[in-house]
């Protein structure tokens, strides 16, 4: 059980001497208890205290770095089993597999599409994480030339997959300061497989079946110095997946058994399945994931699945307010009004776009309100509205003074048009219908 801050402050040693970062161990306790800091920043405690504390107040799942730089992905540190009870933290990494009997030009065709590929949905850019390269050769020379053409081409997060510890080293030469993640150690290899990855400090998949079997995989990793474990679950078939990594992060978030607390590593190439796996992956626990190169709309279906799943579900995803360009619009074009719920402002976008007619869509902080509820709630309202134009300079914009508000706050049109000496037009409730409604009413005002 996670212990709470007043017993967190119990076992500090009370000296107040800001050496952790804190003005006092009470604050330091709360940080401590809540997981935002950690035990090693007071340097005081003594070891008895130490362990009680690691064991109670680090995170059930351990953060797992891939890769080094900008493209490198965190896995891990996830606290809850439901999603709606906090929130997901660390999405999973998606990368595409490729074998090193590939043609060498083929293996660089992947490696540049996974660097260039970028999807941008409600305002987030969307990209796979990585390439893994499987040593189907069984040949480290020929596995080392597949890393290393991986390598010329881009600098990404990389899994490299061999059962042969010699094909590692070989590999590991090439790459090894890029700390991929390598796979795996098994009951059989784990002391090589350890000692590699202690000697690049690179994280280390393991590899075994069922809950106990792959607590004490870890253990012994742990015990051999790896402590930078992902472990793959060898599931037998989807449902087999479900079960197990279902079982694993219960029994890690409840600290049942911490030597599960760690992220999951899922293969998901299959030649029918790949799709339902990698959305299996994404809703079940699966931090890092293996996948053959994706159709585009298989790409687009995973990447939306995973921003979808790893959003926090308390916030809803807003847009910065301000006034927004479609097209290039000039003094005389209209002004629409709308909140700043990014759903909302990328389907008014999509329509307005779609009508040609160049605008201004002026966005006001309505904390990511739909426009319905920041009526009710009392979030949109013509204080905000009036502070916006300012704000926002709208009257150097424009030299009318029209503006177009969602059909939905109506109620408001009376009271904008006292607060703010604009006049107010109220636009339609469905953004389908804005590209109609301009067309029809909106007539181009005269200087
Ligand atoms: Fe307290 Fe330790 Fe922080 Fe000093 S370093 S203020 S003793 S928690």
């Amino acid at each position: 059980m996670a212990l709470k801050a007043l017993d967190v402050y119990k076992l500090l040693p009370k000296k107040n001497c800001k050496e952790c970062g804190d003005p006092t161990c009470l604050t330091f306790a709360m940080k401590l208890a809540s997981g935002k800091a950690d035990v090693d920043l007071c340097p005081y405690l003594d070891e008895q205290a130490k362990s009680v504390l690691c064991a109670t107040t680090r995170p059930p799942i351990r953060l797992v770095k891939v890769g080094v730089g900008e493209r490198s992905f965190a896995v891990g540190e996830e606290f809850v089993l439901y999603r709606h009870d906090k929130t997901f933290y660390h999405p999973p990494g998606i990368l595409f597999k490729v074998s090193d009997t590939l043609a060498p030009e083929k293996i660089t065709a992947v490696t540049l599409r996974i660097r260039d590929e970028l999807f941008t949905r409600v305002g987030t850019d969307l990209r796979f994480s990585g390439v893994a390269i499987e040593n189907t050769s069984g040949l480290p020379e020929v596995f080392a030339r597949a890393v290393a053409t991986v390598e010329e081409s881009a600098d990404l997060p990389l899994v490299l997959i061999s059962p042969n510890t010699e094909a590692f080293d070989a590999a590991l030469i090439q790459v090894g300061s890029y700390r991929p993640l390598i796979h795996a150690a098994t009951n059989e290899n784990f002391r090589e497989m350890c000692a590699l990855a202690k000697k690049h400090s690179c994280p280390l998949v393991i590899r075994a079946h069922g809950p106990e079997n792959l607590a004490s995989l870890a253990k012994s990793c742990v015990a051999e110095g790896a402590k930078k474990l992902i472990m793959d679950l060898c599931p037998q078939s989807l449902g087999d997946f479900i079960v197990i990594s279902t079982a694993v992060r219960q029994l890690a978030i409840t600290r049942a058994v911490p030597d599960l607390g760690y992220p999951i590593y899922m293969d998901a190439t299959h030649p029918y399945l790949q799709d339902a796996a990698i959305a299996l992956g994404i809703v079940k626990y699966a931090s890092v994931i293996i996948t053959t190169p994706l159709s585009p709309a298989s790409a687009k279906a995973a990447l939306t699945l995973r921003q979808n799943v790893y959003t926090d579900p308390q916030k809803p995803i807003q847009m910065n307010p301000g006034l927004y360009r479609v097209g290039i619009p000039g003094k005389d074009a209209p002004v629409l009004l709308t909140v700043n719920f990014s759903l909302t402002f990328f389907t008014l976008q999509g329509y307005l776009e779609s009508s040609r007619i160049p605008c201004f869509m002026l966005i006001v902080d309505t904390e990511g309100l739909s426009v319905l509820t920041a009526v009710a709630a009392g979030k949109l309202n013509e204080t905000l509205i009036r502070d916006s134009i300012r704000k926002f300079d709208l009257d150097h914009e424009v030299f009318h003074r029209t503006l177009i508000i969602p059909g939905y706050s109506a109620p408001l049109s009376g009271r904008i048009e006292e607060a703010t000496g604009w006049k107010v037009m109220v636009g339609p409730r469905d953004a389908a219908e804005i590209g109609e409604y301009l067309h029809e009413v909106w007539k181009t005002p005269k200087p």
